[in-house]
C-alpha cells in the first residue's frame, strides 16, 4: 500500500459542505482526546467506495508545520467564514489508526453512527490515517455492479414472494444497499440470515435500534421472526452453490439472534440435512453460553463475539446488558472452543482506547485464557465523544499507537488470524 512522500495538508469544510485544503497545517489524527502528527506510514490513499462527512458543531485541528504542534482552526482562512472539520468513513476492511481531529463547539450535536477517521490532502489526492486489514474483496465497492443486482434480486424477490426473510432481504438490498444482501442475491461469498425482532443489550451505539432520539439507526431491525423453513430456504441453496460460501445469522438490521435459539437450532438441522458444503456463522452478544451449546451440536460452524473491549466495566458500560454479564460471553467462548469450533472476536477499534495499555493488557490476558482463533479489526461506529462519555472514561491513557498495536499483537499471537470478514471455514 502506498503512502505520500509528503505530509497531508488539513481539509475542512464551508457551512454548504464544500472541502477545501488549507496548507499551512499538516493533518492532525486524534486518540481519545489528544492531538498528533501522523507519520507518513500512517497514511493510504483513501479507499475506492469511501465517504467524507463534515462534522456539523466540530472545529478542525491541524499541525503546525514548523514545531508539528496542535492548533485549532476557528474559521475559514480565507474567508473568516464559519467552517466543520471533516471525516473520513472508510469502505469495509480497512482500520483506523487516527480519528479525525475536532474540537467540539458547544451544543454540537451528536454524530451519526459512523467512523470519523482523520484525512487530508496532498498531491491531488484524499489520504487517510488506516491500513487494509483484509485482502478479502467480498465488500469492495469494484465488485457490485448495480444493474446485475437490480436483475438477480428482483428475479428472487419474483421466485420467492411467500418467504418473508427473501423479501426482507431484498429492502436490505435495494435500500440500504448491505454488501452481505448483495451478495447474498448475487450468490456469492457471505449472506445474511437475520431472526430477531428483540436484544437483551442496550449497546450505546446499537444500530438497529436507537432509542436517544438523538441520533437515528441506521438501518430498521427486522420485525418478524422467521421460519426455519424460511430460513433454510436462503441458506440451502446459497450453501450448495457459492464460492466460498458463508451464511451468517446475527445481522445489523436485527437484535439478539441467540433470542431465537430454537429456531436457529432447528434451521440449522435442516441445512445441514441437504449440505455440509459451506459455512454457518453467527455473529452474537454472546450472552447465552448454553444456547450456543445447542447450537454447535446442531452444527454451528463459526462464532464471532462482538465487544467494545476486554475489559468488564467498559463492556457493561456499552451494552448495558439484561440479564447476562462479561463473563457469560466469555464462557460462550470456552464453549463453543470446547466444541473444537472457530471463534472470531468482532473488535470495535478506537485509537487511543484499543492500543491503550489498559485495554491491550486485558486484551492479551482473553486471548491467552480463551484462545478465540481469529479478531476482526472493526471500527467503531459511533461519536467518539460520546462513546468515551457512555464507557465513563473521562481521561486520555497511556498508548502504543495502532500500528505498534497491530505488529505486538501480531508478534505476541503469531497463530492469531487479524482480519475484518467471517472466514470460510469449510
Ligand atoms: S447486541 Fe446488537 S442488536 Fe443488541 S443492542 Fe447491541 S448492537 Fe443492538
Amino acid at each position: 500500500m502506498s503512502h505520500p512522500s509528503g505530509q497531508p495538508a488539513l481539509v475542512f469544510a464551508d457551512t454548504q459542505g464544500n472541502i477545501t485544503d488549507f496548507q499551512d497545517l499538516y493533518t492532525a489524527g486524534m486518540s481519545v482526546g489528544e492531538f498528533k502528527l501522523p507519520s507518513l506510514e500512517d497514511f493510504i490513499p483513501l479507499p475506492e467506495g469511501s465517504e467524507l462527512f463534515v462534522l456539523p458543531g466540530r472545529l478542525p485541528i491541524g499541525c503546525s508545520r514548523d514545531t508539528g504542534e496542535a492548533l485549532l482552526m476557528e474559521n475559514d482562512p480565507f474567508t473568516g467564514k464559519d467552517i466543520q472539520a471533516v471525516a473520513a468513513f472508510m469502505s469495509p476492511a480497512h482500520t483506523s489508526i487516527f480519528n479525525s481531529a475536532f474540537q467540539s463547539t458547544e451544543n454540537a450535536p451528536r454524530l451519526p453512527l459512523f467512523a470519523y477517521t482523520a484525512v487530508g490532502w496532498y498531491d491531488d489526492r484524499f489520504w487517510t490515517t488506516a491500513f487494509r486489514s483484509d485482502k478479502d474483496i467480498r465488500q469492495d465497492c469494484a465488485q457490485f455492479n448495480q444493474q446485475e443486482i437490480n436483475a438477480k434480486t428482483a428475479k428472487k424477490l419474483r421466485d420467492n414472494k411467500n418467504n418473508r426473510l427473501i423479501q426482507h432481504l431484498g429492502k436490505c438490498c435495494l435500500t440500504y444497499a448491505c454488501p452481505a444482501a448483495r451478495n447474498y442475491f448475487l450468490g456469492r461469498w457471505e449472506a445474511p440470515l437475520p431472526t430477531s425482532p428483540v436484544c437483551n443489550a442496550r449497546c450505546v451505539g446499537c444500530i438497529s435500534l436507537q432509542t436517544s432520539g438523538k441520533c437515528s439507526a441506521t438501518q430498521d431491525r427486522i420485525r418478524f421472526v422467521p421460519t426455519p423453513s424460511e430460513i433454510s430456504q436462503v441458506a440451502i441453496p446459497h450453501l450448495q452453490l457459492a464460492k466460498d460460501a458463508i451464511v451468517s445469522f446475527g445481522q445489523g438490521c436485527e437484535g439478539e439472534p441467540l433470542l431465537q435459539a430454537d429456531t436457529i437450532e432447528k434451521a440449522i438441522i435442516t441445512i445441514r440435512k441437504n449440505t455440509d458444503r459451506g459455512t454457518i456463522n453467527l455473529n452474537t452478544n454472546a450472552s447465552l453460553p448454553k444456547s450456543i451449546k445447542c447450537l454447535a451440536d446442531a452444527g454451528l460452524d463459526s462464532l464471532r463475539v462482538s465487544i467494545n473491549s476486554a475489559q468488564e466495566q467498559y463492556h457493561r458500560n456499552y451494552y448495558r446488558p439484561q440479564n447476562f454479564s462479561f463473563s457469560d460471553v466469555l464462557e460462550s467462548i470456552h464453549v463453543m472452543k470446547n466444541e473444537g469450533k472457530f471463534v472470531s472476536l468482532n473488535y470495535f477499534i478506537l485509537p487511543g482506547f484499543t492500543d491503550s495499555i489498559q485495554e491491550y493488557d486485558a486484551l492479551c490476558s482473553l486471548l491467552h485464557t480463551y484462545k478465540p482463533d481469529r479478531i476482526q479489526l472493526r471500527n467503531l461506529n459511533m461519536d467518539p465523544e460520546y462513546y468515551l462519555q457512555s464507557i465513563k472514561l473521562d481521561h486520555p491513557l497511556a498508548t502504543m499507537g495502532m500500528r505498534q498495536w497491530f505488529k505486538t499483537i501480531k508478534s505476541t499471537f503469531p497463530t492469531l488470524e487479524l482480519g475484518y470478514f467471517n472466514p470460510a471455514i469449510h
